[in-house]
């Protein structure tokens, strides 16, 4: 039996991890759930699957969410703030932790998971951008493993060789690791009517149902240029290890190129419960709820390389990637800022490159050695995104 805790159970991955886990409740307990505000989805979902702790991160919410656990007889533990969750995800009897908080609030939690030694169910992958030698190495201190969530990552970890040893690709006979995303709901909308997207419409991803801010984040593309970071973390990859290919239809979710010729791709329908299943159960599989591909409809299977003028977040954030770890902590904070302003109409589409490209150039070249450090360069990259959001919502 796996002890859980489902960090951002509220959200799009949190709910789908849910909807796994109640599918095999002789496997998984719930011991904790958590979410920012959303009380009233959250203890609902604790009291279904008799989670003994919720953890709401927004103080504020205390006594509508103390009332509301009353109402409905949720009798666990309700608790507030980052450091309830860091308390839930550490507890002794917990095994496995889901991280699906999104964005840079995520990276306190995803490290006190790793370095209690639990196993990390990483879909957070901002953890990663912002900090990721010093996640990986206190996983290496403590023997916890991190296992990736994010579609793609997911994908090339089942399609690398078992026996694949970190940032060793060559002794694997591997060539190139193929990172394939979508292109988003703009991958043939006029270049000049980028400024007149809507959130509506950049949120409408066409294959993919998931949050707010990872829907704009793959409709820019900067979601690829986040997830080249992660699998060069993830995977002990260098920036010419990686090559990222279009494939809107998201049926293959990445690919390993063999130096032989081959090439292993992993496939699926688009739903992200079968990555969840796989690490859940990993080395073993579970049934997940995705229905099985069904190759007789699938009319189109097309390939190819995204355009800078299309995208140029994305090239941003590999511009960051070759600059190291300041320069990615920078454009990630940068873009949850841009990427809030542009939802909440402050900003065009358009500008949220214009913000990321104004704090990028701010990024001193210091690296962080310690969290406190990559909290403290987040903060201020979040500062000169706020001015630049200012400066651009004026004009
Ligand atoms: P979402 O917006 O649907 O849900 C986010 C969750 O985080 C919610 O439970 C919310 O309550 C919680 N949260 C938000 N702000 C918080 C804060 N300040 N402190 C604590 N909790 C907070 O997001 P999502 O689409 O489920 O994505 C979650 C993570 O998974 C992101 O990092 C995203 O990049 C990654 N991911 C998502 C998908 C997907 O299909 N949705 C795929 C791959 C990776
Ligand atoms: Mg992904």
């Amino acid at each position: 039996m796996e002890t859980l805790v489902i960090l951002g159970a509220t959200g799009s991955i949190g709910q789908s991890t849910l909807d796994v886990v109640k599918r095999h409740s002789e496997r998984y307990r719930v011991y904790a759930l958590t979410a920012n505000t959303q009380y009233t989805q959250v203890l609902d979902d604790a009291l279904a699957c008799d989670a003994c702790v919720v953890v709401l991160h927004e103080q504020s919410v205390s006594n509508s969410a103390t009332a509301y656990a009353q109402k409905i007889g949720y009798s666990g533990v309700l608790a507030f703030g980052e450091s309830a969750a860091i308390d839930a995800v550490q507890h002794h009897a917990v095994t496995k932790v889901m991280a699906a908080i999104v964005g840079g609030a995520g990276l306190s939690t995803s490290m006190a998971a790793v370095q209690a030694g639990k196993t990390l169910l990483l879909a957070n992958k901002e953890s990663l951008v912002m900090s990721g030698a010093l996640l990986m190495d206190a996983a290496a201190q403590s023997g916890a493993t991190i296992l990736p969530i994010d579609s793609e990552h997911n994908a090339i970890f089942q399609c690398l060789p078992d026996d694949y040893t970190y940032g060793e690709l060559a002794s694997s006979g591997i060539h190139k690791i193929l990172l394939t995303g979508s292109g988003g709901p703009f991958l043939t909308r006029e270049l000049d009517s980028f400024d007149t997207i809507t959130p509506e419409q950049a949120c409408a991803h066409p294959n993919w149902d998931m949050g707010q801010k990872i829907s704009v984040d793959s409709a820019t593309m900067m979601n690829k240029g986040l997830e080249f970071i992660e699998a060069k973390w993830l995977f002990g990859l260098q920036n010419n290890d990686i090559q990222i290919v279009l494939h809107p239809q998201s049926v293959i979710h990445s690919m390993v190129q063999y130096c032989d010729g081959s090439v292993i791709a992993q496939m699926g329908n688009p739903d992200m419960r079968t990555p969840i299943a796989h690490a859940l159960a990993f080395p073993e599989r579970i049934e997940s709820g995705v229905e099985p591909l069904d190759f007789s409809k699938l009319n189109d299977f097309t390939f190819a390389t995204p355009c800078q003028e299309r995208y140029p977040n994305l090239y941003l954030t590999l511009e960051a990637a070759q600059q190291g770890q300041t320069a990615c902590t920078f454009v990630n904070a940068s873009n949850e800022i841009a990427v809030a302003a542009f939802l909440h109409r402050k900003i065009s589409f358009s500008d949220i490159t214009r913000v990321n490209e104004q704090v990028l150039s701010k990024a001193p070249q210091m690296v962080a050695h310690t969290l406190d450090e990559v909290v403290a360069q987040d903060r201020e990259a979040r500062l000169f995104a706020t001015e630049a959001v200012q400066r651009l919502s004026r004009c």
